[in-house]
């Protein structure tokens, strides 16, 4: 290395950190920051004015080249720029949730209030770990959870967390369930592999997941049988429950769901909670979908038990109208949280649980982690729960209209009628379940109708065989745009059927 570049080297970094502090967020800085954030909702709102599909059928090997062909290590030092190259690498085939169209997951409209709390929260970036990096933050998340546990008709003792998702609470949920039946046995760890997990096969696959990471055996979670309309039987679940008994396989937890993501049913809560208690096992309820209920001016009842379990999943970015992220466990007893406590010395020492200090990380698996609970905060106090609710009942009316409209319709045979807002069916070519080319023809229409840009719809199986599936979650989705996607459907698998003749 010459004595020129060593010295010319510093030089240049103590030129780049001047022009790179003019980006950080601080007092000098607002002009910038209020400029910057403005011209980003800006583009954002040029586009959703210009978006007339949900996508555009972009496909990755049309997209990738775009994407790699940006140079990383060469800034444009102009958030204007960056913008406009965002616009061609991501916002122009982005898949718009918002759009009357878009019919596939479980992916809500957010509304405004929420957006609000996004561009709060990350400014303060508060960190909800610790009451020294969140303050005010802490506290405004202990309300919602205990807002929440009061809809869902805990008692005093109930707390919980916020978490990243349904599958994350899922996991936080299995894991005090597990410790909590291990304690119950003595703390004899060599039963781990014993332990057994009942749930349905319409159930989630998080719970499958979460069984691996807690190191159970790979036969450990255990399906119950279901009904015509998805739902655990709970004379099954009886029966489970005496076999486990029987065989010495102590069951840990029954996973119920309120709302199961394929077929949108709700299992029978009262039914199964009773049999839980009489066994003693851990009640889990799923609600990650199916909690929009909770502020349903017309549908609570559904829920109706669901007071009666240890645990519960609710997904605000779900059925609450919130942006990902937004989730939390909520557990009966607050004391079950102790089994995710771990004192650190430098963060959350043990001598400020007598000091009453609330530091949130004591009940999280997470330690660093998002003040999500602001969006819910200002979406409940600008347009309130009952707001959130009519906006879930809107959609669950629609979906029982689109439940008729397609079971009346001959082209096509619907699974069953979902309780919530999911609707599985399939074209029928020729009117018949049996013909050779069902499967196929189905699978076309939906990757036909998503290349199209027209509507994106979901599929998924039934007994072996290729489904379609709609999932409503916009009240700005009419059932004259479910009849014209239909139409669309039917036309591709026409076409499939004329082509492979
Ligand atoms: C979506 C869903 C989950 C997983 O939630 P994520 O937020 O996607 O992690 C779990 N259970 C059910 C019933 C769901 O529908």
């Amino acid at each position: 290395m010459s004595p020129r570049t060593s010295t010319a080297a510093p030089t240049a970094a103590a030129g780049n950190a001047a022009t790179a502090r003019a980006h950080l967020f601080n007092s000098r800085t607002l002009d910038a920051y209020r400029e910057s954030l403005a011209a980003g909702v800006a583009t954002v709102a040029e586009q959703v004015a210009r978006v007339d599909g949900p996508f555009t059928g972009v496909t990755p090997q049309q997209l990738a080249p775009r994407v790699d062909a940006v140079d990383l290590d060469r800034p444009l030092h102009d958030p204007g720029a960056a913008l406009a190259e965002l616009e061609q690498v991501y916002l122009r085939d982005a898949v718009y949730f918002h759009h009357p169209r878009y019919l596939a997951h479980l992916n809500c409209p957010v509304v405004i209030p929420a957006l609000l709390g996004e561009a709060v929260l990350s400014a303060v970036n508060s960190s909800l770990d610790t009451w020294d990096q969140s303050a005010g933050g802490t506290l405004i998340e202990r309300r919602l959870i205990d807002w929440t546990a009061g809809r869902i008709g805990f008692g005093p003792g109930a707390d919980g967390v916020f978490t990243s998702g349904g599958s994350q609470s899922n996991l936080h949920a299995l894991l005090l369930a597990r410790e909590e039946a291990l304690h119950r046995l003595g703390g004899d760890r060599a039963l781990l592999p014993r332990l057994r997990v009942l749930a349905s096969a319409a159930g989630h696959f998080s719970v499958q997941k979460s069984a691996k990471l807690l190191g159970l055996a790979p036969d450990a979670v255990v399906t119950v049988p279901t009904d015509a309309d998805r739902r655990m039987r709970p004379e099954a679940l009886a029966a489970e429950l005496e076999r486990c008994r029987r065989e010495g396989r102590p069951v840990m937890a029954v996973v119920a769901t309120a709302g199961t993501t394929d077929f949108g049913t709700i299992d029978p809560l009262p039914d199964l909670a009773e049999l839980c208690e009489r066994a003693g096992a851990w009640l889990h309820v799923d609600a990650a979908y199916g909690c929009g209920l909770l502020v349903s001016p017309t549908r609570r009842h559904l829920l109706a038990g669901i007071e009666r379990a240890a645990s519960v999943t609710v997904d605000y970015h779900k059925s609450f109208f919130q942006p990902v992220s937004s989730s939390a466990l909520v557990v009966a007893d607050a004391a079950v949280l102790r089994h995710a406590t771990y004192h650190a010395d430098y963060l959350n020492p043990a001598r400020m649980v007598e000091q009453r200090i609330p530091n949130q990380v004591d009940k999280s698996l997470q330690t660093t982690r998002r003040f999500d609970a602001l969006k819910l905060w200002l979406t409940l106090r600008v347009m309130g729960a009952d707001g959130v609710g009519a906006l879930f009942d809107e959609v669950l009316d629609r979906a029982a209209d689109a439940h008729d409209l397609v079971a009346a319709d001959p082209r096509f045979e619907v699974v069953t009628r979902s309780q919530l807002s999911t609707l599985v069916f399939r074209y029928l070519p020729a009117g018949d379940g049996a013909h050779p080319l069902a499967d196929g023809a189905n699978l076309h229409a939906r990757a036909a109708l998503a290349a199209s840009g027209a509507a994106v719809v979901a599929g998924t199986t039934v007994e072996g065989r290729h489904f379609l599936k709609f999932t409503l979650l916009n009240p700005e989705t009419t059932l004259a745009d479910i009849a014209e996607v239909l139409d669309l459907l039917a036309g591709h698998a026409e076409a499939f059927l004329t082509d492979t003749a």
